[in-house]
């Protein structure tokens, strides 16, 4: 299906298409950014889609009054809907993201002069939750052919205070779980999956988020299966389960279907509203067709983008039998385009109608980390000596590189039609032939 889904296109547009005018165009054209007409004035879908069925699900649980989990449904059949879904024991429905996976490093135990390994290569919410443990970040260099964290330098950062391993699926493709998973059994050092950007990633066809020992989503508004603000954990074991459902309910007995565990202790309210709950399983019966979507117009862009030179697509790892494709992830080479910066490139592509991004900066060396060190509570928990180790040990080369090259287009782009993905590849051929003008311009 694939196969023949790749030939179709290699027929209809070759290196011609792209590297050459657009059709009725002249290829001295000039580019929009120096005067030109762009390629694409009709935009991009928007995002997110409401639709009718979202409406009634909405206005059902505002009606029925019963705003809350304790009282209402929607909250736990769309836990036993994603559960099912990612083929999983349990799924713990939260307010967002960052508190799933917050009460999934509570649920492991992970706290102060504890260390987390992660990728520098991700949103500020994967960090944001070890530090809200008062844990350390401890940045381990991103590969930078696949954007994921580099699995065969994971080992290198273990030290006796390694709690837990952080792999971010970023952008819907996988990090090597293989490896990822090797080293956490040979080490005894359990793995939380931030899929909060993989919602139907797989890993050799099981669904991300169930490979570690827990996996962690955003429902928010951007994220593929949005619901404004919400987020879930997924796990198939039962005490885990038990812990998180404890943190994000003050460790109250709320709900039969989850008995509070005991102990009791100090928890938190992270509860998702019943609301998000309904908007999200009507959004649940379209994730499917849209991933295909998604899925076939990343195949096309892919094979569209290999006739210009300097634009390189993030690679799969072999294990990656399913992307997600919540970022359709490229690296920049200006050296291919007469020297033209990246952010010119991008600003170039943006004038042709194309909503082309940079990706992340890099985090690892964010003055933001510094700013927390030097606060009255950090300074509590972490010693002068411990922090200074901490900067010693944070280099990332390879990241550093990655952010200067990164490139991508949000999820919505790929729920365009065959013809917005020739328009891509055509921009960025336009860009690619007058890339010397666009530079002295
Ligand atoms: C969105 C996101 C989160 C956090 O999710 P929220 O719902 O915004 O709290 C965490 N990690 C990654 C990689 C994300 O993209």
């Amino acid at each position: 299906m694939q196969g023949e889904l790749l030939r179709r296109t290699f027929i209809g547009a070759g290196p011609a298409a792209v590297l050459g005018a657009a059709p009725g165009r002249s290829v001295k054209d000039p580019p929009a950014l120096l005067g030109g007409e762009p390629v694409r004035r009709k935009g991009f879908p928007s995002w997110p889609q409401p639709t009718s069925a979202d409406e009634k699900n909405w206005l059902d649980a505002l009606r029925a009054g019963k705003w809350w989990r304790r009282e209402g449904h929607y909250v736990r059949d769309f836990e036993k809907a994603w559960a099912e879904r990612m083929d999983a024991r349990y799924c713990l429905a939260t307010a967002n993201g960052t508190s799933a996976l917050m009460a999934s490093l509570h649920a492991l135990e992970v706290g102060p002069k504890d260390e987390v390994l992660v990728s520098p290569y991700t949103f500020i919410a994967t960090i944001n939750s070890i530090a809200a443990h008062y844990a350390l970040p401890v940045f381990v260099d991103t590969d930078p052919e696949s954007m994921m964290i580099d699995a065969g330098k994971i080992e290198a950062a273990i030290t006796a205070r390694t709690r837990c391993i952080m792999p971010v699926h970023l952008g819907g493709n996988v990090a090597d779980m293989d490896r990822i998973l090797q080293i956490s059994k040979k080490r005894n050092i359990p793995v939380i999956e931030d899929a909060c950007q993989a919602h139907l990633s797989e890993w050799r066809t099981r669904k991300v988020s169930t490979l570690g020992n827990l996996g962690c989503f955003s429902f928010q508004k951007f994220k593929n299966l949005p619901g404004g603000e919400a987020g879930g954990v997924i796990t198939n074991d039962e005490k885990l389960y038990q812990s998180a459902f404890g943190f994000h309910s003050h460790y109250l007995t709320l709900d039969e279907a989850a008995p509070g565990p005991s102990p009791r202790r100090n928890g938190i309210n992270l509860r998702m509203a019943e609301f998000q709950a309904a908007l999200l399983l009507a959004q649940l019966t379209r994730l499917e067709g849209q991933a295909k979507t998604r899925e076939q117009n990343a195949a096309i862009l892919g094979e569209l983008l290999a006739e210009v030179p300097g634009v390189k697509p993030a690679k799969m790892y072999s294990g990656c039998t399913r992307n997600g494709y919540h970022l359709y992830m490229m690296r920049y080479d200006p050296d291919a385009f007469a020297g033209l910066p990246r952010e010119r490139f991008i600003q170039a592509v943006r004038a042709e109608g194309i909503p082309l991004s940079a990706g992340y900066g890099p985090l690892n060396k964010d003055p933001f980390l510094e700013n927390t060190f030097a606060s009255r509570t950090w300074r509590a928990v972490y010693t002068k000596k411990e922090i200074d180790n901490w900067r010693e040990r944070n280099q990332c080369p390879a990241n550093d590189r990655l952010t200067r090259e990164g490139l991508w287009f949000s999820q919505n782009v790929l729920l365009a039609d065959k013809a917005a993905m020739e328009d891509i590849a055509t921009a960025f051929g336009k860009v690619y032939r007058h890339a010397e003008a666009i530079r002295k311009g």
